[in-house]
């Protein structure tokens, strides 16, 4: 077997633990491991093309140089970003990833176009899908990480004619593409394309709200896949296009799954408009709570939990904003002690990001048995003593069984079937679709007005006094 058949049957290999990757990432458990599993099969089908490159020995030594120095500084970025960055500003790393995955496939083309001379049909067209999509992407997911990281205002941004020209720029690199199909040496054609794609993924997410920006990153992951699985057939690379369309149909499955656990279309969330960024607290501590609101301290909580018999946490993005998932779990294994049966209520879109709470949870190394899905929990809730609220607030509104409002039809957590509601927030601030909670005037809920971290803090403190 020559080296081109073995390297083929590595690629193979790594796409079979690629799928197997994905469907270990199903489960917490074992999520790790699946991440682990595919990791590796990158590393050796990444290992494999450059064997392949090097027996071909099309690469000059400038080549050889460039490639290692690309790796090694690639690699370095990567480690370092994924190692230091907060748990918060995941959303805004996975679109940087996304900017650059669609940004290196879109050069692939280029790179392509540019070096072969009339280029037929079979390089051409994938080259110009991939320019467009990987261009698109590249811009669009910059824009999305700058809005999530605050550098581009997270509210919505329309400007006069963006509405035409969201239009027309797609029109445009329709013509534009089969410009270049026509005549693949042509720079205009190329360069053209190029720029009407790049201006176009600017358009298409600024008018987008902060907080619809999760779903829109799920959708330019799809994207990158797509742009790669171009870029793997422009280049005759099946590892790339494996690798690409599995990210493509995966991505284009998350951010459908996100969008109906918003109750949102896809096509509603990329007109835009809806969703601004993060709320800051309404006002300060407790001022400008309505009278029927009942607030409650520390020590109140801690007698309740003290003598229920069953408690269900229900964490939210205001635990992932005061990374207090710490503080819970220890406030959770102090009532487990105590022979409380505890157990958390995880929201499919509880917090900026698919999975958030169960990857804060897993952090503070929350046993999995203790965590359950909304449709598992939800016929639970009316048999707990104290239904705990920890920074959730959208997920938990029952004005969302009502129609006519912006959570309308979105499943919720049924916490106000709970014996006693407890909601931990600095405020009566609204969460991210800007709409009041009916729960924080539910004569049965009391509102402990702090910060998640230093309110579990005094819980834990305060209920050890009791059980301890
Ligand atoms: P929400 O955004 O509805 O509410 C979060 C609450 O946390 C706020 O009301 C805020 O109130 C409180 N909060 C913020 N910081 C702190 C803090 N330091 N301590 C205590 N509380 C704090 O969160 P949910 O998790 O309930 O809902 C998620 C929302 O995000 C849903 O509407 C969902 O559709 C949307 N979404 C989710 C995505 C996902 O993939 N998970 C993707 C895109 C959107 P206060 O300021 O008073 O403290």
């Amino acid at each position: 077997m020559n080296v081109s058949d073995t390297v083929h049957y590595v690629f193979l290999a790594a796409a079979a633990c690629f799928v197997l990757g994905l469907h270990l990432m199903n489960h917490p458990r074992t999520a790790r491991r699946g991440n682990t599993l595919s990791a590796a099969a990158m590393a050796v089908a990444i290992a494999a093309t450059v064997w392949l490159v090097a027996d071909e020995g099309t690469i000059s030594r400038t080549g050889w140089l460039v490639l290692a120095s690309g790796g090694l500084v690639g690699a370095a970025l990567g480690l370092y970003a994924a190692r230091e960055v907060e748990m918060t500003a995941m959303p805004q790393l996975v679109s940087l990833f996304n900017a650059v995955g669609g940004g290196a496939a879109a050069l692939i083309a280029v790179n392509d176009l540019l070096r072969i001379e009339n280029a037929g049909a079979r390089v051409s067209v994938p080259g110009a899908l991939d320019i467009v999509i990987g261009a698109v992407t590249f811009s669009g997911s910059l824009v999305a990480a700058g809005k999530l990281q605050g550098l581009v205002s997270g509210a919505p941004i329309v400007f006069p004619g963006a509405r035409p020209l969201n239009v027309l720029l797609p029109a445009s690199f329709v013509a534009g593409s089969v410009w270049l199909v026509l005549a693949p040496n042509s720079r205009t054609a190329l360069y053209g394309l190029v720029a009407v794609a790049l201006l176009f993924g600017v358009t298409l997410v600024l008018p987008i709200g902060g907080a619809d920006m999760p779903v829109v990153i799920a959708l330019l992951n799809a994207f990158t896949g797509s742009a790669v699985a171009m870029a793997g057939f422009v280049l005759d690379e099946t590892a790339l296009i494996i690798a690409g369309m599995l990210v493509s149909s995966s991505g284009g499955i998350l951010t459908k799954l996100m969008a109906d656990a918003m109750n949102r279309s896809i096509a509603g969330i990329m007109v835009g408009g809806f969703g601004t960024s993060d709320s800051a607290p309404a006002t300060g501590g407790t001022g400008g709570v309505p009278a029927q609101v009942r607030s409650v301290s520390a020590d109140d909580v801690a007698v309740q939990l003290a003598y229920a018999s069953k408690v269900v946490f229900v964490p939210g993005y205001g635990l992932a904003a005061a990374q207090a998932q710490h503080e819970l779990g220890d406030l959770a294994k102090l009532l487990t002690g105590h022979g409380i049966d505890v157990s958390y209520a995880v929201h499919p879109v509880a917090g900026r990001m698919p999975g958030h709470m169960n990857v804060l949870l897993a952090e503070a190394n929350v046993p999995y048995t203790q965590l359950k899905e909304m449709d598992e929990i939800n016929p639970e809730f009316p048999q707990a003593d104290v239904a705990l609220v920890i920074g959730a607030n959208d997920v938990t509104n029952p004005i969302a069984r009502r129609p006519g409002n912006a959570i309308s039809g979105m499943p919720i957590l049924d916490v106000d079937k709970a014996r006693s509601v407890v909601v931990i927030k600095r405020s009566m601030g609204h969460g991210y679709a800007g709409i009041d909670n009916e729960l924080y005037t539910n004569p049965k809920t009391g509102m402990f007005f702090t910060d998640a971290k230093k309110g579990l803090s005094e819980l834990k403190a305060a209920v050890g006094e009791f059980v301890g």
